[in-house]
């Protein structure tokens, strides 16, 4: 499924002297299967903006249009457009309430009214997606669990609602390294697998930038940058400005750059900036 969203304006208590413009003039486009990275800093307006794209907030201007149907308009089905886009909020364990871990992947399908053979089929899919799907967890008490094993539970639950498009916001926060590695990678293989529109959530580009197709950046309300993690590092100055940090990798090939090495700073992995300075090196740099 597709995503626009043309020149959004959301205003927090219009009209009263707590007024305050999260978003202002906010337009990009989503593709079907794209995987984007929504990024920016505390405060920038990403989770304004994503509650937008399954219409838990209305623009106070502008349009949001989720494969061809306009959100605002009164044809549109709310309900429908919330099952095919699957919102993980940021701290989703916070809105853990079942009894047992079976149950709290089952209370979405179950509220969709789907029959019980269906509804284990696609518990059992959405635990194993996560690397949850062991029997002796099916009847432990969520709050039992692990803090990382209590996010990916989380997002088991909006995933067994089979969403077309899966938007999840700031999913590693709070989480260990290791814990957050392995949460990236699983939202990685699952969009890879099930050819999902993944929209992800980060304020780190460390985390972000090498996993996805296009990057989204946001400033106090409004989009600075956007385009492929390349496209946005080609622009430092601007990053800079904003406070935000390139990943590591990239920083050190500006710096090499700047003290005269031939390299493209334009390099998001370790691998392959490893290659890049050896080519370097070497004193072939005419390709
Ligand atoms: P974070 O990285 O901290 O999650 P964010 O990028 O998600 O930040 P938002 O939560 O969308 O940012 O907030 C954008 C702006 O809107 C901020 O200035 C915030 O104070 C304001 N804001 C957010 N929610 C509300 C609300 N319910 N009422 C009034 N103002 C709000
Ligand atoms: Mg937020």
């Amino acid at each position: 499924m597709s995503i626009i969203v043309k020149d959004l304006t959301h205003i927090y208590m219009e009209g009263t002297p707590f007024q305050s413009t999260a978003l202002k003039n906010v337009s990009f486009e989503i593709k079907q299967g794209e995987f984007v990275g929504l990024i920016g800093h505390t405060g920038s307006g990403k989770s304004t903006l994503i509650q937008h794209l399954n219409g838990l907030l209305k623009p106070t201007k502008g349009q949001i249009i989720v494969n061809g149907l306009d959100l605002s308009a009164k044809s549109t089905d709310l309900k429908k457009i919330r099952q095919k886009v699957g919102l993980v909020f940021q701290y989703p364990e916070h809105q853990l309430f079942e009894e047992n871990v079976y149950r709290e992947v089952a209370f979405g399908p179950r509220n969709m009214g789907l029959d019980e053979k269906e509804v284990d089929r696609r518990v059992k899919k959405a635990l194993a997606m996560v690397k949850l799907n062991q029997k002796e967890l099916y009847d432990r008490s969520p709050f039992s669990l692990s803090g990382g094993q209590m996010r990916r539970l989380a997002i088991a639950g909006v995933l067994a609602m089979e969403p077309e498009i899966l938007i999840l916001d700031e999913p590693t926060a709070g989480l260990d390294p290791r814990a957050r590695d392995e949460i990236l990678q699983e939202i990685k293989d699952l969009h890879d697998k099930l050819n999902i529109t993944v929209i992800l959530v980060s304020h780190s580009m460390e985390d972000i930038a090498r996993l996805v197709d296009k990057l989204i950046v946001m400033h106090r309300g409004q989009v600075a940058l956007q385009g492929t993690a390349r496209e946005v590092f080609s622009q430092p100055e601007i990053l800079k400005k904003i406070g935000l940090d390139v990943p590591q990798v990239t920083e050190l090939m500006h710096k090499l750059k700047e003290r005269g090495l031939k390299v493209r700073t334009d390099v998001l992995t370790v691998e392959e900036s490893k290659q890049e300075i050896l080519k370097a090196l070497r004193g072939n740099d005419h390709d």
